[in-house]
């Protein structure tokens, strides 16, 4: 079963007099797991899909369904207590709260959510993400790379079961987004959570197990890459 799908899914924006359609009739789903990268050409529609995907934008018509539920059967606040403790989103830019430490910007979100911040899997994810040392830090100190190591440990807080990547690499020189690179899919493996990365890198895309291209709102392939 598809953990995330969406069926004959369309969003359009008007811009002036005209109609643009950023995403056109696209059905495709997701298994957990998998890492998949979604590249093309800049303006082909990849942000749009992703946001739609994720419930931060309505469609225009057309489903996404989220573990067998559809998502427009959800009121908002029933899908951002879902897209709080279900989906992880990491963005070209960092977003952190600039008065915060790294260790509380990590946390953030299981406080937004009034729980209890499990010790023991935050401390595994820092660990794995190599911040220790960064997390008395305000991000004003870091360096991209670890400003961004830190943005995937605050996507990962409240264990979710989708990280959605749009351009996380995107402000990183070579290096630094090769390693921001290799520990989200490594994250992604070790949790089980499904992948799904915007990118109109292929270099980038070429690391993922299952790359879709769009054109044009469309998907003109999909398939794997192992
Ligand atoms: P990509 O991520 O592939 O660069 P986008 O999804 O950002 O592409 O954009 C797809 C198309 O939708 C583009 O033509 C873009 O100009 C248009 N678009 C995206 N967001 C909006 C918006 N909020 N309002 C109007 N047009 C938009």
């Amino acid at each position: 079963m598809n953990i995330i799908e969406c069926k004959d899914l369309t969003k359009e924006y008007l811009s002036g007099e005209n109609i643009v359609k950023a995403v056109d009739n696209v059905t495709v789903g997701f298994e957990q797991g998998e890492f998949c990268a979604v590249t093309g050409p800049s303006g082909s529609g990849k942000s749009t899909l992703l946001h739609v995907l994720s419930s931060l934008e309505n469609p225009t018509s057309g489903t996404v369904t989220y573990n067998g539920e559809v998502m427009s059967n959800y009121n908002d606040n029933q899908l951002s207590i879902l897209r709080r403790r279900r989906f992880g989103f990491v963005f070209q830019a960092y977003n952190l709260v600039q008065e915060l430490t790294g260790y509380e910007n990590i946390v953030l979100p299981v406080m937004l959510d009034r729980k209890k911040v499990d010790e023991k899997y935050i401390k595994r994810v820092i660990d794995m993400l190599g911040i220790e040392d960064r997390l008395e830090h305000l991000p004003s100190a870091l360096s991209g790379g670890q400003q961004q190591r830190i943005a995937i440990a605050r996507a990962l807080a409240n264990k979710p079961s989708i990280l959605f990547a749009d351009e996380p690499t995107g402000n990183l020189d070579g290096k630094s987004g090769r390693e921001v690179l290799s520990l989200l899919k490594y994250v992604g493996k070790e949790f089980g959570i499904t992948l799904i990365l915007v990118t109109h890198d292929l270099h980038v895309a070429e690391q993922a197990e299952r790359i879709i291209t769009i054109e044009d709102g469309r998907i003109v392939r999909d398939s794997k890459n192992l």
